[in-house]
Formats: structure tokens, C-alpha cells, sequence
């Protein structure tokens, strides 16, 4: 995960090697892909059913400008964007970009032969990946801040006697252990809390 003008990418998987760096992106899918090259999105059909996804290709395309940017000392690096697929995808994808099952990774990786980053670089490149990479702590420090917010935002319309649901307002009940509150929209709306 890099950080890109205050926002973060994630990258499924990077490979830096001597004949390129690989950026890889990969998708679980079932059922028929079809899309192209430059279209907003593609179309998984299964089960008579059609869901439509962000291209992954224009997806990865983001990753490897992430990329760019937070390597911007090394120019002349080879980008080799790859979209993995698992075979239980059935892939009717027009393109000619790298759009392949997993089986074939490897054998796509090694079909670059051309020796274009050195050893140092190569390296370089790694440490430095290593060190921007956010770590998933400080992610879920943020995740964690956001679900106290909201329980905080709870709180304070509970207490305004607001219901968080559905908006409306909450009056008290007495109940077999007790008195709660309840929203007035019941049953329509469920929604109660212990005092
Ligand atoms: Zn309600």
C-alpha cells in the first residue's frame, strides 16, 4: 500500500527483478470476463447474472502511476503491468494487454529475458518499496478511530433521544428487565437500547 497525493493504492503484488518490475494484479473471479482495454468496466456474467467491476487494467494502470511517483529517481524503470486470473474465470477479455490465468504467470514473467535494472538498483528499489509500504497497523489504527467516531455518533443522538436507524424519535418503555428505548416507528423500525 503506497501513499499517492494524500491517498493510498494497493497493489496486489510486486516483483522486482533485473528484467522489470511486475505489477500485478489479481482477481478471484468465476464465470465469463468480458471487457476491453479501455472501457470503465468489465462484466462478470454467472449464474444468468451480470455484476459489473472497475477494468483492471485501467485499475492497474493506477497502481503502476502510484508506482511512478514514489519512484521517481529511477526514470528508465520497465513497468510490466499483468492481470492474473484464476482458471476458474472463463476469459473473453479483447485485449492485448497481459490479461492471463495464474497458470501462465510465471511462464509470462520469464518470456522478459532482457536484463534492464541492475543488481544495485534492483536492491534500491526493494528497500525503498519495503520502506513506503503502509503497514496494515496503521491502517487499522484509522479503521479503528472510524468505528469509535461512529459509536460515538450513537451515543450522542441516543441521548438526544434520536434514533440512529431510521431518524426518528426515541421514546422510553418499560420493559421486563427494565426500562429501554425504543423508536417510535416500531415496528417498522426495531431498533433499542438499555438505558
Ligand atoms: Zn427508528
Amino acid at each position: 500500500m503506497l501513499r499517492v497525493d494524500g491517498k493510498t493504492s494497493q497493489i496486489d503484488h510486486v516483483v522486482v527483478s533485473n528484467y522489470g518490475i511486475f505489477v500485478i494484479e489479481t482477481k478471484n473471479y468465476k464465470g465469463w470476463i468480458l471487457g476491453d482495454e479501455h472501457g470503465e468496466s468489465w462484466t462478470q456474467v454467472i449464474y444468468k447474472r451480470k455484476e459489473k467491476f472497475f477494468n483492471p487494467i485501467r485499475q492497474n494502470y493506477g497502481h503502476i502511476q502510484a508506482l511512478k511517483q514514489n519512484l521517481q529517481e529511477y526514470s528508465e524503470l520497465n513497468y510490466v503491468p499483468i492481470i492474473v486470473f484464476s482458471i476458474d474465470a472463463d476469459l473473453k477479455v479483447k485485449t492485448n494487454a497481459k490479461v492471463i490465468y495464474s497458470v501462465k504467470l510465471l511462464k509470462t514473467i520469464r518470456e522478459f529475458a532482457a536484463e534492464t535494472i541492475t543488481e544495485q538498483q534492483k536492491e534500491e528499489i526493494y528497500a525503498k518499496l519495503l520502506a513506503l509500504n503502509v503497514r496494515d497497523k496503521e491502517v487499522r489504527t484509522q479503521h479503528v478511530e472510524g468505528i469509535h467516531k461512529k459509536k460515538a455518533e450513537v451515543t450522542n443522538q441516543v441521548s438526544a433521544n434520536i434514533c440512529p436507524k431510521c431518524g426518528g424519535e426515541l421514546i422510553t418503555r418499560k420493559g421486563k428487565y427494565g426500562d429501554f428505548k425504543g423508536c417510535k416507528n416500531y415496528p417498522k423500525c426495531r431498533f433499542t437500547i438499555t438505558n
